[in-house]
């Protein structure tokens, strides 16, 4: 065990000596002999003159030296299948579908979005994409086609590879009539749509819709090397809320991504060739992309990807995987836990989890009463950690595999190696005190893994991250802390207007766009309300037009806007009728001073407030829901 401190230094110090030697983790074309170029700050290319593959990194070195041991455990409690690959039939699985891919014209710096549920197929859509240097943006299958054609007017990809259906709580969604209705609004129009026919709902075939397991199938044993990539060659675009409308494409690289992962596979996760890791996110976010995808099969472990809920068919499903897997390390979030602790114990302890030497969490604030609940029931640490889409992996975490440093309750950890972080003032951004609540910053350069920019935006990857503390090269990450005496930083929420339902990040300008779309809705405001299980959720305030009558079918017809547009996952849980919404002389809607009242906290400094009638109105809506909840 090294000691944290000295560690963490040395990998601020001398950033180049320390990545430079973590870069021995993965297997390059041309090894790099450069750690960083960062003569263009803030952007950073780590590894600039090396070559590599991630996919290679994640199947084909493993496939050589570990051909028969599991890669992919595909487990679906929706159509009640199990599958598993080695890592020999992933690598013919992701060659063929990458035969496929070039097969319909898709070369290297092409986008293939991907829009598929929980199924072995959407793993090897992105690993093909991998393979052949074509970049995967994977849009979660939850987000309905407004949200997805925004994604494909962004990326403009040149494929798209779907599938009919998936399935949720036993009920079949179909992604196709949404994917359709998406390229119908959309702008940019693919050359070809790949659909993975899985049976469960009927499929519409258009004019431009290709099979693909027959095309795939007609694939097979094409050769199809992995292409040596530079280290910069961009691998993904993942999109993510922000505190505009327009989502922002997080753009990575190939190299530092590769190393990162690696790094933190080792480091962080436990992860060790042999093991079996359990994330239980999707590959529509981030903690799908490293943590289900590329981490695990790049540390050579088999990962599980579940399809199903963490309920059913009933609430011990996680630790019956963990079991019949032996599952090594788990990554979950709060949000699943909390919803398991309402269960019955029994169906934990059913379970024999003497596999598992860790659990991690991530995503959201984790609570102490559910840390300490399921750190009881399991017996193994539950080590939560700090980061964001951006970053790819850990921020903050305590290195369990690499230092002696213990977790502490409530807080994330400590800066995890590479990480400079700072926590500093708002207005001037100097540092704080300890003890002293800051916007949770880093200094440049960003570690590798981060994003190398914003699709197609370098102009907003800039002004987004690194300005908006004034006078600071600083990345924010629009997240307040509080850090005490030994450095362990503690989240205190968001600086932005970006909410956190079940762990998921939904930007409220984005929902407000949506509820905007109904032709009665003159204004609204949209924020994020205390909810026990999901941490946050939206609640909506409607202003409507001329005399229209208030009533539950217009909130109804509001929330289902927002099911449209965006997707089940943003709709508000509450629409309140409002004549006016609390608003500054600038017209700028007090967000903050809504989501304080609604929650019964005190609204705060409300000097620039225009007309405090708009914020009374507010009160008495929430003295009327009290009032309503305790009857
Ligand atoms: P996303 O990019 O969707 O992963 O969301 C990142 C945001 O989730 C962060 O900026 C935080 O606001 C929040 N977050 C992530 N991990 C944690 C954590 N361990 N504790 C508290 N908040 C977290």
């Amino acid at each position: 065990m090294q000691d944290y401190r000295e560690l963490h230094r040395s990998s601020i110090a001398d950033p180049e000596a320390f990545w430079l030697n973590e870069a021995g983790r993965i297997d390059w074309g041309r090894p790099p002999t450069i750690a960083l170029d960062h003569s263009r700050p803030p952007f950073a290319r780590w590894f600039p003159d090396g070559t590599t593959n991630l996919c290679a990194n994640a199947v084909d070195r493993w496939a050589a030296s570990r051909p028969y041991e599991p890669a992919l455990i595909c487990v679906s409690t929706e159509t009640d299948t199990e599958k598993t690959y080695s890592f020999a039939e992933l690598l013919d699985q992701v060659t063929a579908w990458a035969a496929a891919f070039q097969s319909l014209g898709v070369g290297r710096g092409d986008r293939v979005l991907i829009y598929m549920p929980m199924i072995a197929e959407a793993v090897f859509a992105m690993l093909a994409c991998a393979r052949i240097g074509a970049v995967h943006t994977v849009v979660f299958g939850g987000f309905a086609s407004g949200a997805l054609a925004a994604r494909i007017d962004d990326a403009t990809p040149t494929l798209i590879v779907a599938a009919d259906a998936g399935s949720r709580m036993g009920r079949v969604i179909p992604y196709k009539p949404l994917l359709d209705e998406a390229l119908g609004m959309a702008d940019h129009r693919p050359s070809k749509v790949m659909i993975v026919d899985r049976g469960l709902a009927p499929v519409h075939w258009a004019h431009h819709d290709v099979e693909a397991n027959a095309l795939v199938d007609a694939c097979r044993h094409v050769e199809v090397a992995p292409a040596d990539l530079p280290s910069d060659h961009p691998s993904y675009i993942l999109y993510t809320s922000g505190t505009t409308g327009k989502p922002k494409g997080v753009q990575r690289d190939t190299g530092g991504h590769a190393v990162a992962l690696a790094a933190s596979m080792k480091h962080i996760f436990f992860g060790e060739p042999g093991g079996v890791f359990f994330a239980t996110s999707d590959i529509g976010w981030v903690v799908g992309h490293s943590y289900i995808v590329y981490g695990p099969l790049i540390a050579g472990m088999a990962t599980i990807v579940y399809e199903g809920a963490p309920i059913r068919p009933d609430p011990g499903i996680f630790w019956k995987l963990v079991e019949r897997h032996r599952v090594s390390t788990m990554f979950t979030a709060p949000t699943a836990l909390r919803l398991l602790k309402k269960e019955d114990p029994a169906h934990l302890a059913r379970y024999d989890c003497s596999s598992l030497k860790a659990l991690f969490v991530a995503g959201e604030p984790l609570d102490e009463s559910t840390s300490s609940w399921i750190a009881d029931s399991l017996g193994v640490p539950i080590l939560d950690n700090y980061w964001q889409t951006e970053t790819g992996w850990p921020i903050l975490t305590v290195c369990r595999g690499l230092t002696d440093v213990e977790p502490r309750l409530g807080s994330p950890g400590l800066p995890a190696y590479g990480f400079d972080v700072r926590l500093v003032d708002e207005v001037t951004g100097e540092p704080v005190p300890v003890g002293e609540k800051g916007v949770i910053a880093i200094a440049t350069p960003l570690p590798p893994g981060c994003l190398s920019t914003i699709w197609n935006d370098d102009a907003r990857f800039v002004k987004t991250y690194f300005q908006s503390i004034p006078g600071k090269m600083l990345y924010s990450t629009f997240d307040w802390g509080v850090q005490d005496t030994d450095g362990y930083t503690f989240i205190l929420g968001r600086t932005d207007d970006v909410i956190n339902v079940a762990g998921h990040r939904l930007g409220t300008r984005e929902i407000e766009e949506a509820i905007s779309t109904h032709p009665a809705v003159a204004d609204v405001a949209v924020v994020g309300a205390h909810d026990d299980i999901k941490g946050q959720t939206p609640v909506a305030f409607v202003v409507l037009r001329g005399a229209l009558a208030a009533g539950d079918e217009l909130a109804q017809a509001i929330i289902q806007a927002v099911a449209r547009e965006i997707g089940a996952l943003a709709k508000p849980t509450s629409v309140n009728f409002v004549d006016s919404l609390p608003k500054t002389r600038s017209g700028k809607v007090l967000r903050r001073a809504l989501q304080a009242v609604w929650e019964g906290r005190d609204p705060g400094d409300l000097t620039t407030i225009d007309d405090a009638s708009a914020l009374t109105a507010i009160y008495a809506l929430r003295d009327a829901r009290t009032m309503a909840t305790k009857a």
